[in-house]
């Protein structure tokens, strides 16, 4: 019998998690990045064991739904034989890294390089408690561009300097190379659990524990501030490939089969439910391709849509079909938000235009959140393009 994880950890292929459509388990593919091969091999796994459709996930994670308990040990199987799963459930908790995708493409790229030490230094067992999302971030481009992107623990740079800092921190101590970054980032997670960033109930961060009051010891900490925050990634072409991003960040095999086939290397994952495929110089292989993006004005990109009906038993109506009819009615700069419920899961925060599901109607709020006071209510879906055009 499988223990699914509870809501508030992440789930992983070895502890999936229970959804409405069965369960949910995360692939984290090393480097995060897949092969070509892994790629294909995926989106037959995908077919074979879920329901077919792959989710980006914040942390460059792939996520497949609708698997059942019966079949998940043969899809552990499947992923194994692709090298996409590790054979210890703990480490895999564990291997919690987001790293540049825009680094270089070598064995050698720094990032790649500590990418791979800090993986294997996270196999020692005193780091077992920590919690499962705590989380490395490799950021050392000379511009960040994972700011945005959730760590405790970051190796950055200071010009061409290589930096550790901690999530709650401006500032971060300088390291020699790549081994001693690896190592300060080790010593840091050491620290934190030491220290009792851990708690009873195996949560913790490090930001809320700095916040708390923990001073670092003197050998862990720094005066140097990283480099600026890079313009946010948009999709097309950019200086070393292609970025593709994937509407409402869900992929189907068809769609991973078709980028296998657009490029002789890597897919890289990004946490910005995007691929970034390396060394790819146009988009033609992608044309026609209705649910890939590469059209930095695609107003798919301004939304927001949980899975909705029929996916998820909460729903009070269908949403991403919707989201696809209404994008052409979406007025330039705006920002929708359908959800199937006041839930609000695909974008718990305030949207210009926000629709809610019920019983097969919808809600609208205006510059709110799910949950806020309708300014609209019960509006029949035939209404909503004129509604949101407005
Ligand atoms: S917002 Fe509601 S309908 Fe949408 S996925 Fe979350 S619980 Fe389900």
């Amino acid at each position: 019998m499988i223990s699914p994880a509870i809501r508030g950890w992440c789930p992983g292929a070895h502890r999936p998690m229970a959804s409405g459509d069965g369960f949910v388990v995360r692939v984290r593919p090393m480097l995060g990045e897949l092969t070509p091969q892994q790629a294909r091999g995926l989106a037959e796994i995908a077919l074979r064991f879920g329901n077919g459709l792959i989710d980006l996930t914040n942390r460059a994670n792939l996520q497949l739904r609708g698997v059942t308990e019966t079949e998940h040990d043969l899809l552990l199987a499947a992923l194994a034989k692709m090298g996409l799963l590790d054979t210890d459930p703990s480490v895999e908790g564990r291997r919690n890294i987001v790293v540049d995708p825009f680094r270089g493409t070598g064995a050698d790229d720094p990032q790649t390089l500590i990418a791979t030490q800090l993986s294997l230094g996270l196999v020692a067992p005193d780091l077992a408690c920590l919690p499962s999302k705590f989380g490395f971030v490799i950021d050392a481009g000379p511009d960040r561009n994972l700011a945005k992107t959730s760590g405790d623990i970051r190796i950055e740079a200071a010009g061409a300097q290589l930096i550790v800092r901690v999530d709650g921190c401006a500032t971060g101590r300088a390291a020699r190379d790549v081994g001693e970054a690896v190592s300060l980032a080790l010593a840091l997670a050491r620290w934190f659990v030491a220290s009792g960033g851990v708690g009873a109930d195996g949560r913790g961060r490090m930001a809320r524990h700095i916040a708390a009051g923990q001073t670092l010891p003197e050998m862990l900490t720094g005066d140097l501030r990283p480099n600026a925050v890079a313009r946010a990634p948009r999709p097309g072409l950019v200086p070393d490939g292609l970025l593709v991003a994937a509407g409402f960040g869900q992929l189907t095999p068809d769609n991973l089969v078709t980028l296998a086939a657009a490029t002789e290397g890597l897919l890289r994952i990004t946490p910005w439910r995007m691929l970034f495929l390396p060394g790819l110089a146009d988009t033609a292989a992608l044309t026609g391709l209705q649910t890939l993006i590469t059209d930095p004005d695609d107003p798919l990109l301004r939304i927001h849509a949980c899975i909705g009906a029929p996916g998820c038993p909460q729903a009070g109506g269908e949403t991403r079909k919707l989201a696809r009819s209404l994008a052409k009615h979406l007025p330039t700069n705006a920002s929708l938000h359908i959800s199937g419920c006041a839930k609000g899961c695909a974008f718990p925060a305030i949207c210009d235009l926000t629709l809610v599901g019920r019983d097969g109607l919808f809600d609208l709020v205006t510059r709110g959140t799910p949950w806020d006071e309708p300014d609209r209510c019960a509006v029949m879906p035939v209404d909503l393009p004129n509604l949101i055009s407005g």
